[in-house]
């Protein structure tokens, strides 16, 4: 199993928390592991136990230039000695951003397709043209979301529990994944509430349901600043201010919408007094260096 350093939960100190009668406490689980961070660390854990035990060499898993899960797959399957093979979407451009650089600093081998192509990822004849080319692999879908994830964030969620008590979860969603595990390791007493970062993403109802046939979650659609990877002035105001207020780094992809989406929340009475909230800080900072670079 890879490395895993067990993470802090601080309680956020200030007015408006206060003066709202809510307590807002954060899971550093930005700090599990040094590249292999946050939800990701969860996602790949079974997954990455599963494929050892088969007795795989090679993990091969989809993603975009700026994937937070291709550079934790990468610093994965070096830390392991295994093989990896990025699949990235969209033409290579030169030089290669951080991330990337990074997940082939790793020893993973990166071959990038057509967003056309890149459409076609999760069809049988793809697959077998991959296995053509590449041989004997462990597939990990993009994001790394499926069954294996999701009961590993679970037991995430399970844990974090018997830790602390809280009434709310509040996390970032991409794929679902994450928030799908989180809410099938909590009992129905628990709301747990996602904030999509893309634009539009009602899809991730089924998505979520797929999971998990659990009730007790929504989807804040209104924090997503653009969509995935846009940012507002807004946004950075917030994201810098969070920083010296709190001294707890975001990136401006996930984490910085949530805590902007929560404290909008607070503001708004949303929660009534009395209420704990947990927010996940599920990682993503790598993803802040290069940012519009
Ligand atoms: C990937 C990622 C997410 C989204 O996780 P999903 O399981 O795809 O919803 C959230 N936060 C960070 C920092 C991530 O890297």
């Amino acid at each position: 199993m890879i490395k895993f350093d067990k993470t802090q939960i601080r309680e956020l100190e200030s007015q408006i928390f206060e003066q709202s009668g809510v307590r807002l406490l954060i899971k550093r689980e930005d700090q599990n592991h040094p590249f292999v961070s946050g939800n990701k660390w969860w996602k790949l854990k079974y997954n990455l136990e599963t494929a050892q035990q088969q007795g795989y060499k090679t993990l091969l898993t989809f993603g975009g230039a700026y994937s937070n899960h291709i550079y934790a797959t990468a610093a994965a399957a070096h830390e392991l000695g295994l093989k990896s093979i990025g699949i990235i979407r969209g033409e290579e451009t030169k030089p290669l951003n951080h991330m990337l650089a990074f997940a082939e600093s790793q020893g993973m081998k990166l071959q990038h397709i057509s967003r056309e192509a890149y459409r076609q990822k999760t069809e049988e004849a793809f697959i077998q043209n991959l296995h053509d080319q590449f041989g004997d692999f462990y597939l990990i879908p993009e994001g790394g979301t499926n069954e294996l994830a999701v009961k590993s964030c679970a037991e995430f969620a399970t844990q974090l529990n018997a830790e602390v008590d809280f009434d709310y979860l509040c996390l970032p969603v991409g794929t679902g994944g994450t928030v799908a595990g989180m809410i099938e390791g909590l009992d129905e007493s628990k709301k747990i509430i996602g904030f999509p970062v893309l634009k539009g993403a009602t899809f991730l109802e089924d998505e979520i349901a797929k999971y998990t046939p659990k009730h007790n979650w929504q989807l804040m659609y209104d924090y997503h600043f653009g969509g995935y990877a846009k940012v507002t002035n807004e946004l950075t105001e917030f994201m810098d201010q969070f920083e010296t207020q709190f001294n707890i780094p975001l990136d401006p992809i996930y984490t910085s919408k949530i805590m902007f989406g929560i404290t909008d929340l607070i503001k708004k009475k949303f929660f009534i007094p009395g209420t704990t909230i947990m927010a996940i800080h599920t990682g993503g900072l790598q993803g802040k260096a290069g940012f519009n670079s």
